[in-house]
């Protein structure tokens, strides 16, 4: 039976953006919730087949889905409006199908709800979405694909309403699909199997446990199968590449076991790394679609896989509840990237801690902050630095809040009671509470209905000689409002030893004392940074991420001619920036009068003097080049890039771009955003050489005696 168009379908054309609607959470969250206060166990279990023909950019499919427990008589089923229903049967009635908010709504009113319903839809759509060759911006993961079939390779998102999904239920399915010859299909869950015959290749999964909005992805993939004790492990590359699967099968079975000794046992039957024929980073239950330049880069197997597996317990594994925040970026951060960095040193750690610090003081100004319990999801890197940095050090205080163990004990718990269920905030607080018998609310209620972050300093420090060889420090430790409830460690150093207190603070105050050995010589409050507060500004180096914000920004010359080289460099520097505005100038033709309005980047050595002064202060200018920190850099093709503090206005940065020839500008301008942690650069040709950071004077948590001490004899 052909599908009779209602009048409701026109109007999904007319509409905006069909697929963020399709990929809005509300109705899910609110359907969820309905079905919970009902205690029905809702389930859809799907065989699906499709057929991919990448030539047409077009599947076709057929669904046969077995419900039971059906909640209502009008079903939403999820699905985008470009798909084609071609035919659809209730308990084998041909039915017409209705398009709805979601997709489809089906009527079931003619069925017997107490027994078991069979829907079987007929469908086909075509998926054409431009995948991106070369993206400038990396903010969102997938370059606003939700969907494309195509020769080069096939990906289609959860959010493409690719395939009839319940949303609500509790879904399986056997997915078997059908592409040419060589084309392998992956998506969650178990493979049971890749065939090929008459031209095809057939691959079939098995999806239990339970997913929602499947993705999936079909390629010419060469697979290596591999084993992490009872986990399979597999990696889908579209190059036959021994030594690539081999690392990263390797490093797979390495975070899955350090992971199950903390968490629990991996809650899926596999875990596989797929390359992605443009550049993504998403991970999915059990698996990570990772673009092949990316798969390629040694750090990644370093980070980005630990960070994607670790997500298979805390994202994918214990889902997030968009209605009561995303905790899962922040725990899995804290547990894939500062963990990594804890196993190889304390220090380490600290570097790691501390650097989110600088993120958060450098990208989120306070008047754009926001309460960390309403990030769902990143799309810049305000909402990156607090859903991720900022909530990564939230979950390293509650470790230094509750101890090792009971931080330990409290995300087994968590995993043991909320595996495959929809968790917000308020169950990770719950199952923290649990194991340690008290009540957390002052903690989360700080740390999450608040934006923002404490400012503390150290204050009226007096030194007192209680014996010959005995000092006595007192000192306040402030903050300014709204207070924070803290227990600061402050270490009180001697030339000859070394003494630390806790200090307790919940209002503007909290005066201490500590008693030493030796005269001292520093006094530092949260020395190994446990706390997340905001830096000031002299805490904060100059680096790329400053120049990362959405304002105009102004390139100069200094030259009399400016070349396309130039411009083209120029252009895409301020696009990776996240600068929607830029304009380019000679820098004879601007008026240093004028107080400064925009971030600058000068391409060249400036010809104002206080600006060409703040280059010389870090970088020696040589006729063929530059020196710095003693290495010389001269052949033509070196490339320094570096970032201060505006000489001319104290709210603005300016970076300076010194290079030889122009032939590679462009290709680095597309880099530098990636190094934003950093003051400076060095690129030979096209290759990162050289990253620094500027070192930084003084910290209002920092008390140094002169080398002469009051009170000493
Ligand atoms: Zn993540």
């Amino acid at each position: 039976m052909a599908f009779a168009a209602p009048r409701k379908l026109l109007e999904f054309s007319q509409r905006g953006t069909p697929t963020r609607r399709i990929m809005g959470v509300g109705f899910t969250a609110v359907f969820w919730l309905l079905l919970c206060s009902k205690s029905v166990a809702f389930q859809a279990s799907h065989e699906l087949t499709v057929v991919i023909d990448p030539d047409k950019g077009a599947l076709s499919g057929t669904d046969r889905i077995l419900l039971s427990d059906v909640p209502q008589d009008l079903l939403p089923i999820g699905l985008h409006p470009r798909i084609r229903i071609q035919s659809l049967q209730v308990n084998g009635r041909p039915q017409a199908a209705v398009a709805g908010d979601s997709g489809l709504v089906v009527d079931l009113s003619g069925a017997d709800r107490s027994m078991p319903i069979e829907l079987i839809l007929h469908f086909d759509g075509r998926f054409q979405d431009e995948a991106p060759v070369l993206p400038v911006n990396t903010d969102n993961p997938g370059y606003g694909v939700t969907g494309t079939i195509s020769p080069r390779g096939t990906l289609l998102l959860g959010g493409a309403g690719w395939y009839p999904a319940i949303d609500g239920a509790v879904e399986t399915l056997r997915v078997r699909v059908e592409a040419p010859e060589g084309w392998t299909a992956v998506t969650a869950g178990r493979s049971t199997g890749v065939a090929t015959m008459a031209g095809k290749t057939v691959s079939s999964w098995q999806v239990d446990p339970p997913a929602e909005r499947l993705a999936l992805s079909v390629g010419r993939y060469t697979t290596t199968a591999s084993q992490a004790g009872d986990i399979e492990t597999a990696t889908y590359l579209l190059s036959d590449d021994p030594r690539l699967a081999d690392t990263y099968l390797k490093a797979t079975s390495g975070y899955l076991s350090l992971y199950e000794n903390q968490f629990g046992p991996y809650p899926f039957p596999k875990f596989a790394i797929v390359e992605n024929f443009f550049p993504t980073g998403y991970g999915f239950p059990s698996y990570t679609l990772i673009g092949g330049r990316v798969l390629r880069l040694p750090f990644i197997v370093q980070t980005s896989l630990g960070h994607e597996i670790a997500h298979c317990w805390w994202g994918n594994g214990v889902r997030i509840d968009p209605a009561d925040g995303n905790w899962s970026e922040g725990l899995t951060s804290y547990v894939a990237e500062h963990q990594y960095q804890e196993m190889d040193s304390a220090e380490a750690g600290r570097q790691h801690r501390r650097q989110l610090l600088r993120n958060y003081a450098t990208i989120v100004a306070p008047r754009e902050d926001f309460p960390l319990r309403r990030f769902t999801h990143r799309y810049n890197p305000l909402t990156k630095v607090v859903g991720y940095d900022k909530s990564a050090m939230v979950f390293h205080m509650l470790r230094q809040t509750l101890g090792d163990t009971a931080f330990q004990a409290g995300l087994r718990q968590l995993y043991a009671t909320r595996l495959h269920q929809k968790t917000g905030w308020q169950d990770v607080q719950a199952a923290f509470e649990a194991v340690a018998g008290t009540n957390l609310s002052w903690f989360f209620e700080q740390w999450l209905d608040r934006a923002g972050a404490p400012t503390l300093w150290l204050a009226d420090v007096q030194t007192a000689t209680v014996s010959p060889k005995t000092y006595r420090v007192q000192g306040v430790l402030r903050q300014n409002p709204p207070f924070y409830r803290l227990q600061v460690p402050v270490t009180l150093s001697s030339q000859t030893s070394e003494a630390i207190v806790t200090v307790a603070i919940d209002g503007p105050a909290a005066p201490f004392q500590i008693t030493v050995a030796g005269q001292p010589t520093r006094l530092a409050a949260d020395p190994e940074t446990h706390l997340f507060r905001r830096l000031t500004p002299a805490e904060i180096p100059a680096s790329i991420n400053k120049l990362k914000r959405n304002a105009p920004l102004l390139v100069v010359i200094p030259s009399d001619h400016i070349t396309p080289e130039q411009q083209q460099a120029a252009r895409t520097l301020a696009s990776a920036l996240g600068r929607r505005e830029m304009t380019i100038a000679r820098e004879k033709d601007l008026d240093f009068n004028q107080a400064p309005t925009h971030d600058l980047v000068v391409m060249g050595i400036p010809e104002h003097p206080r600006l060409k002064r703040a280059l010389q202060d870090r970088v020696t200018l040589h006729p063929q080049g530059f020196d710095l920190n003693g290495e010389a850099y001269r052949a033509p093709t070196d490339c320094f890039f570096g970032v201060w503090p505006h000489p001319l206005s104290q709210e603005h940065t300016m970076a300076v771009m010194l290079y030889g020839n122009q032939r590679h500008l462009e290709t680095i301008a597309r880099k530098i955003p990636h190094y934003g942690r950093y003051s400076f650069l060095v690129f030979a040709e096209t290759t990162n050489r050289v990253k620094g950071i500027w070192p930084t004077a003084s910290s209002p948590l920092v008390y140094d005696w002169p080398s002469d001490p009051p009170g000493s004899p």
